[in-house]
């Protein structure tokens, strides 16, 4: 998008990045879903975390406002080039500029960067009144499909992706990094989103991969609202003591088709306001 902003023109790049955004989503979003919900291989669907499917109402609801995030990353994109162009940022051109070593060096730095960035900002945008403004749009999926992925307020959007044009400030970015940690950060929020815990028993308990997240530890977070906040690890949700204390229970219990989470919509809404106003 930087490029294309040089080359045709802020509106154009916008409307691009855009379009290019929303494509990824619809792609990646769309292919999980076809998967998961429709052709339903036997070994997988034993694995749903949550029962009962959200209707076709919820899940249009889900693509509109990840339409509307498109345009929100893309704008960000836009002002990423405009800073660019105008020596603001240390992107660099030159693939070598810092030594190859720097590209998955900068990348992992960026995505711990985020990570750290997104569990505050999360905790934070679930305190009265920030939580009914910014961010009940993305808990109205109390049972999220892949479609939810990028289904926020344009508000939110703008605040998750906010770190990137501050980091590219003190950081040296090659486009290509951050083309990859966009991709990345997607992949990661579909898998959150799935629905379906396709992580391997025992996984939220060993020793390596208990760091890592898993769709049930989201899936929990939209479910009882208030705790399991991280994103892509589960480092500061253990650090800060966050994790719902039945977390690896339920997953463990997830694996054995013995769910307990989907409980009836209406408790679970209610459910959600009482954590909205005690958080
Ligand atoms: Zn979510
Ligand atoms: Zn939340």
């Amino acid at each position: 998008m930087l490029i294309l902003a040089e080359k045709f023109g802020y509106l154009p790049a916008w409307l691009f990045g855009t379009f290019f955004i929303f494509m990824r989503y619809l792609i990646m979003a769309g292919l999980l879903f076809l998967v998961l919900y429709y052709i339903r291989p036997v070994r997988i669907r034993k694995w749903k975390i949550q029962k009962s499917t959200p209707g076709a109402t919820r899940i249009f609801s889900e693509i509109g406002h990840s339409l509307s995030t498109a345009f929100i990353f893309a704008l960000i994109g836009i002002g990423l080039a405009f800073l660019r162009q105008h020596g603001y940022t240390l992107i660099y051109q030159d693939i070598t500029g810092y030594g190859l070593a720097w590209i998955p060096v900068s990348f992992v730095l960026l995505v711990l960067l985020h990570d750290t960035y997104f569990y505050w900002v999360h905790r934070l945008i679930h305190r009265p009144p920030l939580f009914r403004i910014l961010h009940k749009v993305h808990h109205q999926s109390h049972n999220p499909t892949p479609w939810a992925a990028l289904s926020f307020h344009p508000l939110e959007a703008f605040l998750e992706i906010a770190i990137v044009p501050i980091a590219a400030f003190i950081i040296p970015f090659h486009p290509l990094v951050l083309l990859a940690f966009a991709s990345w950060s997607l992949i990661w929020n579909v898998i959150g989103h799935a629905g379906y815990e396709l992580f391997p028993s025992g996984f939220s308990n060993h020793p390596v991969f208990k760091w890592f997240n898993t769709s049930t530890h989201h899936n929990m977070h939209h479910t009882r609202s208030r705790g399991n906040y991280g994103l892509y690890f589960n480092f500061w949700d253990r650090i800060m003591g966050t994790n719902f204390p039945d977390y690896e229970q339920t997953f463990e219990a997830v694996k054995q088709e013995q769910s307990p989470l989907g409980k009836s919509a209406s408790r679970r809404s209610k459910e959600t306001s009482l954590n909205a106003k005690t958080a």
